[in-house]
């Protein structure tokens, strides 16, 4: 797995020092258990064979005497001359790809405050002034004196044919009455299959030492395949609409229209639609149920609830 050295930024002095340096190159501070190693997004691989092999000798002991990093071989402190004893060793940890040091990012300046031109104020006025006016007009309510002056009516009966029908379902779902048409294969759904991994980078280790090795993961890669199963055409029978008859009228005397059903018919649903035509200032229509409409008399005074000029909201007699 690839070595890539690291960099150390000197505590002291703040100069950038090289994963393989062990002292600061500023100061001479040595790195110490306060440093700490990062590794740049764009740095190479260690291809030179002593750095290589010192990357992999393990990590830094440091001196419990003056805090110097020494590497694993040494028996005494390259700083101070004491006996490594029983010295701690930094950790060895892996680490995300994101860099430690992230650029700095910029602050955001404020965008600067918008300044509207006088016209446009104006015009922003004249619409506010246009939507309250709107709403308000759309929304009152008044009351007016209408008179009956005349009814519609509608009603609708849809009727059903017993008739053959081709479907399509899958094998195992035809209903039983079904007379199969035809067979074939066809997509049902699609599966996935691991066909192996793929060696995916998934960060770096910090070796403790000033150099890092790659880390990778292994992940599944999968590959679809289609599921066929049969596919089934068939005739069967089912009620379907067929056609709608209706009957209407500008009197009170509502009647449902006559289906005149044949065999293999029947009637599927009814509806109605009864209004009733107001006057007043101007002309207004209401649908009402049955019962109030057929209560109602041609040339009746009703009091009317009103909303927005336009349509009739309530009705008293
Ligand atoms: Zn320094
Ligand atoms: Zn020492």
């Amino acid at each position: 797995m690839a070595i890539r050295e690291g960099k150390w930024r000197c505590p002291y002095c703040a100069v950038v020092n090289r994963g393989a340096q062990m002292a600061c190159i500023g100061c001479g501070a040595t790195r110490d258990a306060d440093v700490r190693f990062f590794l740049e997004d764009d740095a190479a691989e260690v291809t030179d064979e002593a750095l290589v092999a010192r990357g992999r000798t393990g990590a830094d002991w440091l001196c419990t005497f003056c805090g110097a990093s020494n590497p694993p071989p040494l028996d005494h402190c390259r700083n101070c001359g004491a006996e490594k004893g029983a010295a701690p060793s930094r950790a060895v940890r892996d680490a995300p790809p994101a860099p430690l040091f992230p650029p700095a990012r910029p602050p955001t300046a404020p965008a600067p405050p918008g300044r509207l031109r006088p016209w446009a104020v104006a015009l922003l006025l004249v619409a506010v002034a246009f939507v309250a006016a709107a709403a308000y007009l759309g929304l009152r309510r008044t009351e007016e004196t209408l008179t009956v002056a005349g009814f519609e009516w509608e009603r609708r009966i849809a009727v059903e044919a017993w008739r053959t029908v081709r479907e399509q379902a899958w094998e195992g779902r035809v209903p039983s009455a079904a007379r199969i048409v035809s067979r074939r294969q066809e997509v049902h759904h699609t599966e996935r299959d691991q066909v192996g991994t793929r060696r995916v980078k998934a960060g770096h280790r910090d070796l403790g030492n000033g150099f890092f090795e790659d880390v990778y993961s292994d992940e599944p890669v999968y590959r679809e395949r289609p599921v066929y199963r049969t596919r089934v055409a068939y005739d069967v029978q089912r009620w379907v609409p067929d056609r709608t008859v209706r009957a209407s009228g500008r009197d009170q005397a509502a009647r449902w229209p006559e289906p005149a059903l044949r065999p293999g018919e029947r009637e599927a649903s009814r509806a109605e639609k009864l209004v009733v035509v107001l006057q007043g200032k101007k002309t207004y229509r209401m649908e009402l149920p049955e019962a109030r409409w057929n209560a109602l008399q041609p040339g009746q005074s009703v009091s009317a609830v009103i909303r927005g000029g336009w349509s009739v909201l309530e009705l008293h007699p």
